[in-house]
Parts: structure tokens; sequence; C-alpha cells
């Protein structure tokens, strides 16, 4: 399979781009570099940088590719709020861009990461691929449009689509921003290096914590899968876990207490969120197969920003 990975210098785009080539497939990389490293892609890995959004770049790197996967986006729900123009321009622009590009090239299908906050509050905890979307903030709207442009255009140009969303997604190599630093790696920070844990609201918001590995299973499975043209389906770990239970599970990993500060003020987001996996299940065989706890403490030994701050324990 030829892959081109659009955002695959980023957080989830380097996991599977790695994973890819590990399979034997040929990968290539578009990145801006806006947040990525494309020093974490194994060597043999193609390497562009440059903008989604430049249609005559993505003319001559879709040469020959099968199958693409879109990550490049802007993914901080509060900068969303704060930029929604761009977060518009490049989120959807680019998408549209770059559906242009795969319908005068010609690929076999495009696989989309999208995202749960789509969702929005529901009537439920565990959401459903039915439910109708309820988008709150402008990074949702933005997934939302992605979703829509792509089924539409892979349709009217004669190539399949499918929307992956993903829930809360964690694991070595996630970066941490200042201004949007994602809550697992800034959680396990502060409390391997004794700072104090700052809880927007109460703390009792239920999340769908992810491992990056099972994320990346299910975009593999989501290249080859028959029956998934047009579809959108969730990608999570099926089990909801307040933030006050992640803090509890980050101090039996960090083997050390937080200091957890609740910060009223400020809103909590969305009550609930967690992915009914039936549909993934079913079209994509997928498994989540790494639980919060073996997680963390894979994030812990393997993210070179936790080494350091690691408790020493006597041999
Ligand atoms: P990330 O920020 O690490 O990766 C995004 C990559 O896109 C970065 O490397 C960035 O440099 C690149 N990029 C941004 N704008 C670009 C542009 N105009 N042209 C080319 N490249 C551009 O984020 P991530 O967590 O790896 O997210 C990857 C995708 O998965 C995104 O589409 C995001 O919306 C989606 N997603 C992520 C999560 C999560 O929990 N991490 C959850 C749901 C959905």
């Amino acid at each position: 399979m030829r892959v081109l990975i659009t955002g695959g210098a980023g957080f989830i785009g380097v996991h599977l781009a790695n994973e890819l080539y590990r399979r034997g497939h040929y990968v290539r990389v578009l990145d801006d570099l806006s947040a990525g490293d494309p020093e974490r892609l194994q060597t043999g890995i193609t390497f562009s940088r440059g903008d989604v959004r430049d249609v005559p770049k993505l003319w001559s790197l879709l040469q020959g590719v099968d199958v693409v996967y879109h990550l490049a986006a802007r993914v901080s729900v509060p900068a969303s709020l704060l930029y929604p123009r761009e977060y518009n321009d490049v989120n959807v622009g680019g998408t549209v861009a770059l559906l242009e590009a795969c319908r005068d090239v010609g690929i076999r299908r495009m696989v989309l990461t999208s995202s749960a906050p789509i969702y929005g509050n529901q009537t439920t905890e565990i959401v459903n691929e039915e439910m109708p979307p309820r988008p709150a903030v402008p990074y949702a709207v933005s997934k939302l449009a992605a979703e829509q442009y792509m089924f539409n255009i892979g349709m009217h140009s004669g190539f399949e689509t499918v929307a992956l969303r993903i829930f809360n997604a964690y694991g070595p190599g996630q970066p941490l921003p200042p201004s949007h630093a994602p809550v697992i790696p800034q959680f396990m920070q502060q409390v391997l290096g004794r700072g104090s844990v700052v809880v927007f609201g109460d703390g009792r918001q239920i999340r769908d914590f992810v491992f990056v590995d099972d994320v990346v299973q299910a975009l593999v499975s989501a290249a080859d899968a028959p029956h998934v043209d047009r579809q959108i389906i969730n990608v999570g770990s099926g089990q909801g876990a307040t933030i006050n239970e992640l803090i509890g599970v980050i101090e039996k990993v960090a083997g050390r207490s937080a200091n957890v500060l609740h910060n009223t003020e400020r809103p909590s987001g969305l009550s609930r969120l967690v992915a009914d996996l039936e549909k993934a299940k079913q079209l994509l065989g997928y498994q989540p197969q790494t639980e919060l706890f073996a997680g963390l403490q894979r994030l812990m030994d393997e993210d070179p920003i936790f080494q350091h701050l690691r408790p020493v324990t006597d041999a």
C-alpha cells in the first residue's frame, strides 16, 4: 500500500506512520511543523514540509498513493474559541483542498481523524454514531464540517471515505504546549514534578481515555476494511473515567500523591463522553488492548519528558 499521511509528524501521525512503515507499506508524510516533530519518524519514511492547503504540492505528493490519512489540523478546543477563523481555514479549508487534490489525482480511500467533541452534550454517557451531533465549540464544528465535506466530495469523485471519531488519545510523544496541554501528560508532569494539579470544576466530568496504539490499530484497519465507505466510527477505550479517578491512577503509577486544586471558576467542559465501540468492533475488528493503568505506565516509562522525573526505585 502507498500511503500519504497529512499531519504525520504530529502525536498520532508519528505512531501511525511508523507502524505502517513497520508493516512494509510505502509512507509519505506532509506536515507544516506548526506542531509536529519529523525527527521521530523512522528512516525510510518520506517527509515533506508543507501546508495541507497547498493543492499543487498535494498533486505531486498524491502520485501513486492508494490511501490518504488526513490528520493535519489545529487541535486545541480553547484556541478554537480564540481563533475560529484559523480553525475554519485549516481544519475545513485544508480538508476541502486535500479532497480537491484527491479528486484530481485519484485515490482509493481517505481516512479522516475526526473527533469526539462533535457529540457535545448528549442524554447518555455512552455515545454511538447515530446520535445527532451537538458541537459546542468551533473545533468540533470544524471537524464535523470536515466529515461532511469528505463524505460529499468523496461520493461525487469516486473514492471511498471513512471518519474515525477519536476520543481522548494519550501516549508517549504527546506534546505539552503551554497554551493547551492535554490533560494526561500535564497531570503526569505535575504529579511527578511535585507541582499542583489544577482541575477545572469538581473533577467528576467523565472522559474516555484511549491509548495511542489502540487508535493506530483502528486507523490501520480503516485502510482496508470492507463496508466502511461514508461511515463514522467511534474509536475510544469504551471505558469512562472521571478526572478525579484519572488522578488516582496517575498517583498509583507515579508512586506519589497529587496536590489537587479545584478551580471552580473555570468551566469543566462536557460532563461526560464515552465511546460506544460496537460499530468499530463490527466494521474494523477493533478491540482496545491497553487499559488506563498500563497505558499510563508506558507513558511514564517511554516518554522522554518523564524520564528524568520518574521516582528512583531501589535495586
Ligand atoms: P498534533 O497537533 O500532534 O498533530 C497535528 C499535526 O498536523 C501537527 O504535526 C501539525 O504540525 C500538523 N498541521 C497542522 N496544521 C497543518 C497544516 N495547515 N498543514 C500541514 N500540517 C499541519 O495532534 P494529534 O493529537 O496528533 O491529532 C491528529 C489528528 O487527530 C487531528 O486531526 C485531531 O483533530 C485528531 N484527534 C486527536 C485526538 C487526540 O486526543 N489527540 C482526539 C480526536 C481527534
